[in-house]
């Protein structure tokens, strides 16, 4: 087995919905060897190759991958998020035995319009000039709008989101 177990280290309120929370792990194995595995076969996986992150959804929950650690967030109670990190187990495990059938990738991914989209507001509220949020991720894409253009992204609420871009954007060497 590759990942034995993991341990619950933080539970914290999630902040965009404060009934959902946040939990954080440490695990007794380094996964890092696994990431560009996982990298390869979850499609939409964002892979930090600096950092070595994996941020992806699964379940509904945002999952990040760090060699050391198992982070989630928006996570509706604390049952599903020990579900979750077995299910996660499970994966990570079974990838590393099938490895030899997968092409590893352990390029940063190119930047996407629509995984800018799924973590943006989704308001459409034209605060950052333009008039849907569509718009300004594609602009983004372009290098014409930063994070810091969209005024509601920095709200409380949306502080998860605003650091799951971060690590999106930092995937194309964007800080
Ligand atoms: S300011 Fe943000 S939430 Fe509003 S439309 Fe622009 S990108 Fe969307």
């Amino acid at each position: 087995m590759f990942l034995r177990e993991w341990r619950i280290t933080e539970i914290l309120p999630c902040i965009v919905n404060p009934e959902w929370k946040r939990i954080k792990t440490e695990i007794s194995d380094d996964i890092g060897e696994v990431l560009p595995y996982l990298n390869a076969i979850i499609r939409d996986a964002v892979y930090n190759p600096n950092g070595k992150s994996l941020t992806f959804r699964f379940k509904g929950m945002l999952v990040t991958l760090f060699p050391r650690a198992i982070n989630l967030a928006q996570v509706p109670t604390l049952e599903e998020g020990e579900s979750a990190l077995n299910e996660l187990r499970d994966l990570i495990n079974n990838t590393w035995e099938r490895r030899d059938e997968i092409t590893p990738v352990y390029e940063k991914r190119t930047l996407r319009a629509k995984d800018i989209l799924d973590l943006l507001p989704k308001t459409n509220c034209g605060e950052c000039g333009l008039p849907n949020c569509f718009a300004f991720a594609m602009a983004m894409v372009r290098g014409q709008r930063k994070l810091s253009d969209c005024p509601p992204l920095h709200g409380q609420q949306y502080r998860e989101n605003m650091e799951a871009l971060r690590e999106l954007l930092k995937t194309v060497g964007i800080e």
